[in-house]
This record gives C-alpha cells, structure tokens and sequence, in this order.
C-alpha cells in the first residue's frame, strides 16, 4: 500500500516551529488591540456567489483558483448550492458586517482575523494551497468617518509597528491609488486603447490580460514587455479631485508619523473591489513570492454583496511568509556576534578592548571595530558581524553609561556597562 502524503500545496506544522507561529498571533493581537481592533472569526466556507460578487468574477483567484463543489441538498427537495474554501477573508467580514448589521451601531467597526486560505495556485516557496493570513478591516457608516484619509494612514503605521515589533528588518512599503468607481473605468478604457497596438508583441499571459483585465498587465513580472508596460497611462493622471486630494492626505499623514513608503504607479494589486487606496509590504528576502501583505480601500465592497454603503480599508499578511522571513533572519543571527564594539576616536581603543575583555570573561561574543573607522563604515561592520553595536565615545568611557542599537529592532538604548554583560543572555 502507498503511504499517504499531506495533499500537494499543503503541509504540516510541527513544534518546534509552531512555538513560532504562536508568537507571530501573539504579536498581532497585542499590536492590534492597541488600535483598538478586536478579533472576527467567519466560518472556512462560504456560498460561492460572496466571492464572485465580492472579489470578482474576473480575478484569477475567482476564475481559476478556488476550491468550489455543490454541496448534496437535504431535502432532496431543495436546490445543491455551490459552496467554496475561502480564498481570502475580507469578503467573508463585510458579509459579517451586513448580516449583523454592524452599521446600525453608528459606529467604525475595526475587525481582524487569523485563519488558513486556500486557492489552487502553483505551489513553491512561499506560496501554498492552503495558507495563513492575518488580517484586519477598518468598515462602517461614513459619518462614523470611514472614508476619512487618516484611517488609511493610520493602517499603515500600525503594519509599520507590528513587523517593526517582530523584529522583519528590510521591508519596504509601496502605496497607489486606484482611484474611484468611476476614476477607474476611464483608466481602464484608456489602458484597452494604448494595449490594442502593441499587445501583440506581449507575452501569452499579458495578451489575454489586456483583453480581460487589463489592469492586471501592470503588475506583470515578464522581463520583456516591460519597456511596453513603462511607456502605459498612469492611474495618477486619471484621478478625479476627491480621489488626489484622498491619496494626498493619506502620504500628508504617513509623512507626518515617519512611515517610509514609495509611490508606485504601477501597484494596482489582482482583486476587483479596491478603490483610491492600495498598498504591499514587500521582503527582500523572500525571493520571487516577495509580497508580504497586500491591502487598500474597498469603498463599494459592502453594497456589491447586497449591504449598505460602508467604506473601508484593510489588509492580509501572508503568515506563512512572515514566518519564513523571520527563519531566515534566525538563521542569518545564529551566525553573529553578540556585540560589536565601536570606539569613536583612537583615543577610546584601549576602552574598547578592557570592554570586549570584560564581555568575552561574561560568555558573550564580540567583535571589536577600530577608532580610526568613520561611523558609517563601523555601522556597516557591525551589521554585518553582530547583532547589536556598542558606541564607545568619551562621554561613555567616563560615565559608563553606554550607547547600544539593536540591528534587529532598530532600538537605539542607554545602557549601563554593569547591565550589558546580563542583557544578551
Ligand atoms: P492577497 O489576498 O492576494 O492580496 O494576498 C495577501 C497576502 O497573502 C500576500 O501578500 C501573501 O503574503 C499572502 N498570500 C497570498 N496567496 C498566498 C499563497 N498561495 N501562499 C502563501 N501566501 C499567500
């Protein structure tokens, strides 16, 4: 008889690895009720018509990657109905909101979730049939203020806090509008009418997309056709005054708490229901499945499955991503050095060393950087080696209190030399 394997694009998670998974929804709860969001579980199927009318017959994950069958009607009287794995989660909330009438209360309601996912997708790193997201929505009745720009901004910086709070170093954030319902449709237009001479010389893939979607041709990755792509309408000159004035407010607000983000005209993300608003977070480190959470604005979301007017924003974060991400961070720090030490002038190398001496007799691993070394050059070293850096100045050699940045966290603290030789273990 052949064993059994779990079915391909799924896995099992086993400790010690799930000790990981457990401290990432512990991060995000803790972050998250800090915004004052609190916890929504929908159920795993839904009727298959809330994905079409919600995500949009058009997507690829309506289209080709959902997991549908007719469930047996009992009585045999009544009709099968159509029912689906969930493919995402924000369709399954604002179904939530309408049947609860969650606007009723007047109120922004703020909802997040953890729970698997599944599509039909090619399976590779990074990528599964069934995988995890943690996500969250802002919904409610416009005078509870939810089209308001700073609810989007406000999002954002929370996504900031939490991967700064798991330690993701190196993500970038890229951010768009899409524009309104009626911005896009002239896009859209505009977009078939520049594709129509050249679409041609495009890949397989990019021909069909301009006949069906030609929104998604911009977020091809095919080498090729991107001289074509570049050289396409951008959204940003399609946009109607509300819908700038919108995106304007929302990079106002970001810039205003130091969130770091790039505008990137091309970012119009798969799914049908996002309107102004749309942004990813992006690892490095992940490779070609590079996205870590995609998210944006879905302002018509809720009247598309039947409910009333109830702008929104969210986001979902691919778990299985975040905690590969962090392996690899792990991975990369089991290699490092505890500390760096970094004298800022000649003057403080022999402190520097009587300091490595007392660490190294404490256990702890360092490397010792040179006075001669500009800061920059020291920064750069340290990263590399250490996990953390000591700044070794005059001031710090004669009051003992010294200056140490986490490479991990970005924290940048005041330490005491006693407290330094506890503070690694
Ligand atoms: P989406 O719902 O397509 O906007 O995806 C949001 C996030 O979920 C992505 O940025 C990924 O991190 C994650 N994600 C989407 N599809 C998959 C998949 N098949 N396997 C693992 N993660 C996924």
């Amino acid at each position: 008889m052949s064993t059994l394997k779990a079915v391909r694009g799924t896995r099992d998670l086993l400790p010690p690895e799930t000790e990981l998974w457990n401290h990432v929804e512990a991060t995000a709860r803790r972050v998250f009720s800090r915004y004052n969001f609190g916890e929504i579980r929908t159920p795993i199927f839904e009727d298959t018509s809330l994905f079409a009318r919600g995500v949009g017959e058009e997507t690829d994950i309506v289209s080709k990657e959902m997991y549908t069958w007719e469930d047996r009607a009992r009585p045999q009287s009544e009709k099968a109905q159509s029912l689906t794995l969930r493919p995402e989660n924000t369709a399954g909330v604002v179904r939530a909101y309408i049947e609860h009438k969650l606007g009723d209360t007047g109120l922004l309601q703020k909802l997040f979730y953890i729970g698997p996912q599944f599509r039909r997708e090619r399976p590779q790193k990074g990528r599964y049939r069934q995988f995890w997201q943690i996500g969250a929505e802002v919904i409610g009745p416009i005078s509870a203020g939810s089209e308001s720009p700073l609810r989007d901004a406000e999002v954002l910086e929370m996504l900031a806090t939490f991967l700064d709070e798991l330690g993701i170093q190196g993500w970038h954030l890229d951010i768009n509008s899409v524009g309104s319902a009626t911005d896009r449709p002239r896009y859209v237009a505009a977009l078939r009418e520049a594709l129509a001479p050249v679409k041609h010389l495009m890949c397989e893939d990019n021909q069909r997309r301009a006949e069906t979607n030609p929104l998604r041709v911009l977020d091809s990755k095919d080498e090729k056709d991107q001289e074509i792509i570049e050289k396409l309408p951008k959204i940003a000159d399609f946009l109607d005054d509300d819908s700038k004035a919108h995106f304007a407010a929302v990079l106002a607000a970001l810039d205003a708490c130091g969130v770091p983000y790039h505008v990137n005209p091309r970012l119009v993300r798969g799914l049908d229901y996002y309107t102004r608003t749309t942004f990813e977070f992006t690892h490095g480190g992940l490779g070609a499945q590079n996205a870590l959470l995609g998210g944006g604005r879905y302002d018509g979301l809720s009247e598309a499955i039947g409910g009333p007017k109830a702008p929104g924003i969210g986001f979902a974060m691919g778990e299985d991503r975040l905690i590969l991400t962090l392996q690899a961070a792990q991975e990369q720090a089991a290699g490092l050095a505890d500390f760096f030490i970094a004298p800022l002038s000649p003057d403080q190398n022999p402190a520097a060393l009587e300091l490595a001496r007392e660490l190294r007799r404490a256990g702890l691993r360092v490397e010792l950087g040179d006075g001669s070394f500009r800061m920059k050059k020291s920064f750069e070293i340290g990263n590399k080696l250490a996990k953390k850096i000591v700044l070794l100045g005059e001031d710090e050699v004669k009051s003992g209190i010294l200056t140490v940045k986490d490479f991990a966290t970005s924290d940048q603290t005041k330490v005491a030399r006693e407290q330094l030789l506890t503070s690694s273990h």
